[in-house]
């Protein structure tokens, strides 16, 4: 537990919003150590989550690869689609552990917001969801999906109408409503200690990964992959991984072919983005610049700054896929096992079979496949054939 990752993280926020902070992370701390709280999380993880999620074996996509093995860890089995619902649960039980009965959040792709709209609801929470109005329009199933779970969804006019306007939002309602709401943060980003908080609860990702390799196929495996957009999926999966010698690829979305994508990591420098130090994407003047990508979920100008760390320290390797390769990785996946995976781990799958098939048959590559690909339809159906 870490306030700074080498020079990166903090939290650079209004004085307003410190009192929140340091007692989120009280809240937290306190319910690290509680065994009631640890229960109560376990038993939503499993019978309303239906964790635990599997770890397949993608026969066909490791033939085509024609090298390691490709496992599959199967986050798109979880309740609401995609690992969001790690996070979303854990803090929603803490808000509860708060006596806060009113729940914020952003959401770009809409996964998020389904997920605190669905932790809202069953936990009798109040939940009001931050949008950009360029996303309410491409993402029309999951705005529906919110509001029928009973959230109210608020659009954002303002800046480039997206993501991270609706995490200035969010913010801004936060400041003005903190004794009553808490900012159900949706990645492993912002002031401390949210990248902390999001990390520890979707850390379940990467403990499945051990044991259930571990009981697989005899051993860890030789690489882990996952996405990165804010980066919690991927910090799920490589947290419990970074003490062993399992080597660990993140892969960041690189837009169309020739820009930059959202690539914060490969192509960004250190700044400050929604309260903490990490790489951004930005311009010769340090503003904040605009983003592209086939995935709305990985279309975010920042990342979380433990994976700077990561990338600085060489622990971690990061690399960006473009659109045109995850879009191919996208009917590979459907085509060899039968699964549609959302376009943010395509991206993921794509590097994943390029790694495959440089290793010889007796390594074991395990992806995240973060969530499943019922939202992104319109745009693959759009893209090809
Ligand atoms: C939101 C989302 C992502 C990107 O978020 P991270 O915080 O980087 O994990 C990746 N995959 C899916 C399916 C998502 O919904």
């Amino acid at each position: 537990m870490a306030r700074h990752y080498g020079p990166y993280g903090g939290a650079y926020v209004p004085e307003t919003l410190v009192p929140a902070l340091t007692e989120l992370e009280r809240t937290w701390k306190s319910a690290r150590k509680d065994p009631e709280f640890q229960r109560e999380l376990r038993r939503l993880s499993r019978t309303l989550g239906g964790r635990p999620t599997p770890l397949y074996f993608a026969r066909n996509l490791t033939r085509r690869a024609g090298g390691a093995e490709i496992w599959l860890k199967r986050e798109d089995l979880l309740h609401t689609g995609a690992h969001k619902f790690n996070n979303a649960l854990g803090q929603g039980l803490l808000a509860r552990r708060m006596g806060k009965p009113r729940l914020i959040a952003e959401t770009g792709a809409g996964q998020h917001g389904v997920a605190t709209a669905m932790i809202g609801a069953a936990l009798g929470l109040e939940t009001e969801v931050y949008m950009g109005s360029v996303d309410i329009e491409r993402q029309r199933p999951n705005v529906e999906r919110m509001r029928l779970l009973g959230a109210r969804v608020i659009p954002v006019t303002s800046g480039s109408r997206t993501l991270k306007d609706a995490i200035n939002a969010a913010l801004r309602d936060w400041i003005t409503n903190v004794r009553t709401t808490h900012y159900l943060l949706g990645s492993a980003v912002g002031p401390y200690p949210f990248p902390d908080i999001v990390a520890d609860f979707q850390s379940v990702i990467g403990r499945e990964i051990r044991r259930q390799s571990t009981r697989a196929f005899g051993r860890l495996p030789d690489l882990a992959v996952a996405c990165v957009g804010g980066g919690s999926n991927a910090i799920g999966t490589f947290r419990p991984l970074l003490s062993t010698s399992v080597e660990l690829l993140g892969v960041e979305a690189g837009g169309p072919a020739g820009s930059r994508g959202a690539a914060s990591l490969s192509s960004g420098r250190p700044g400050i983005l929604h309260g903490s130090l990490s790489y951004v994407l930005q311009d010769p003047d340090g503003q904040i610049a605009e983003t592209e990508s086939i995935s709305a979920g990985l279309d975010y100008p920042g990342v979380g700054p433990e994976h700077a760390w990561l990338k600085d320290s060489g622990r971690v390797r990061y690399r960006a896929v473009h659109d045109a390769d995850a879009l191919k990785a996208f009917h590979w996946l459907a085509e060899d096992e039968g699964i549609l995976p959302a376009l943010e781990p395509a991206h993921a799958i794509f590097a994943a079979v390029g790694e495959a098939r440089r290793r010889p048959a007796r390594e074991h590559v395990v992806v995240t496949l973060s969530g499943r690909g019922d939202k992104d339809l319109s745009v693959v159906l759009r893209g090809s054939h």
